[in-house]
C-alpha cells in the first residue's frame, strides 16, 4: 500500500525565533525525504515569534505569513503540498491551529490577546482545529503541566523532538509522549504526530496516510476521523 507522509509541526527561521532553517530550504528537505506535504506551524505572537510584537496587527500578520508564502511557492515549484497553520503560546502551553488563513487572522485581531478558552471558541466557530502540542513537555521556561480538555480537538501524542530515533531522547521527554498518549485515550481525542522540526536534521516525524490530502481541511477531517495508518517517529518508521 502506498503511504503519504505529512509533517504536522515545523518551524522556519523567518517566523520563529528558534527556527534554524529557511522556509524554502525546509520544504526541499521534506521533499527529498519523501514527504507529500507539510504544515508550517511557526510560533505565534504569544510564543517565540521572530516577528516584532510592537508592529500594528496587519503588518504583524503580513510578516508572520511570509514564511508560509515562501514555503508554499517553493512547494508548488517542486511538488510538495504546503499548508498553513501556527503554534499559539500561552506562557509555554502551546497549541497547533489548523484550517484558518491570513485573511482570517487579519479579520480577527482579538486572537492576539485571547484566552485559551476564547481561542477555542474563535477557531472552532470557523471550522479550525486546535491541537494541544506536547501537552506534558517540561522545560526550564515551562515547568508546569496545564491541560485544557474543554478547549482542544486533538492531542499531539507523538512529538518527534521528544522521541525520534535520530535524537538522544531524555527519559522525561519519552514520558511526556507516553502521558500524552494516555491523555488522548482517556478523553477519546484524535491524535497527531509531528516532528516539531526546527533544525535541518530531520526527525522524520509526522503522520502517514493511505491517500493524498486535498487541502488542510481534508487533513483536518483525516485527523478527526483517525485515518492515519502510522505515526512517524524516525526514518525506520517510514
Ligand atoms: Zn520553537
Ligand atoms: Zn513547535
Amino acid at each position: 500500500m502506498q503511504r503519504y507522509y505529512y509533517e504536522t509541526h515545523l518551524h522556519t527561521i523567518q517566523s520563529s525565533k528558534c527556527g534554524k532553517v529557511d522556509a524554502a530550504e525546509m520544504v526541499r528537505l521534506y521533499k527529498d525525504a519523501g514527504y507529500t506535504g507539510v504544515v508550517i506551524t511557526d510560533h505565534f505572537i504569544g510564543g517565540n515569534t521572530a516577528i516584532d510584537r510592537s508592529l500594528p496587527w496587519e503588518e504583524w500578520v503580513t510578516q508572520f505569513c511570509r514564511s508560509y508564502e515562501i514555503a508554499k511557492a517553493e512547494g508548488d515549484k517542486i511538488g510538495l503540498q504546503v499548508f498553513f497553520g501556527w503554534e499559539s503560546g500561552f506562557k509555554g502551553t502551546e497549541f497547533l491551529i489548523y484550517g484558518l488563513d491570513k485573511q482570517w487572522l487579519l479579520d480577527h485581531p482579538q486572537i492576539r490577546d485571547c484566552t485559551i478558552q476564547e481561542q477555542y471558541e474563535l477557531v472552532s466557530a470557523d471550522g479550525g482545529l486546535v491541537i494541544h502540542a506536547h501537552p506534558y513537555r517540561i522545560r526550564s521556561y515551562h515547568r508546569d503541566i496545564h491541560l485544557y480538555p474543554d478547549c482542544i480537538d486533538a492531542v499531539e501524542s507523538v512529538n518527534g523532538a521528544h522521541s525520534s530515533s535520530v535524537i538522544e531522547a531524555t527519559p522525561q521527554d519519552l514520558r511526556a509522549n507516553r502521558l500524552a498518549e494516555i491523555y488522548s485515550k482517556e478523553y477519546c481525542f484524535p491524535v497527531t504526530s509531528g516532528s516539531d522540526q526546527h533544525s535541518p536534521n530531520l526527525y522524520y516525524g509526522g503522520m502517514a496516510f493511505s491517500r493524498k490530502m486535498e487541502d488542510i481541511h481534508d487533513l483536518i477531517r483525516a485527523i478527526r476521523l483517525g485515518e492515519a495508518v502510522a505515526l512517524l517517529n524516525g526514518p525506520e518508521t517510514m
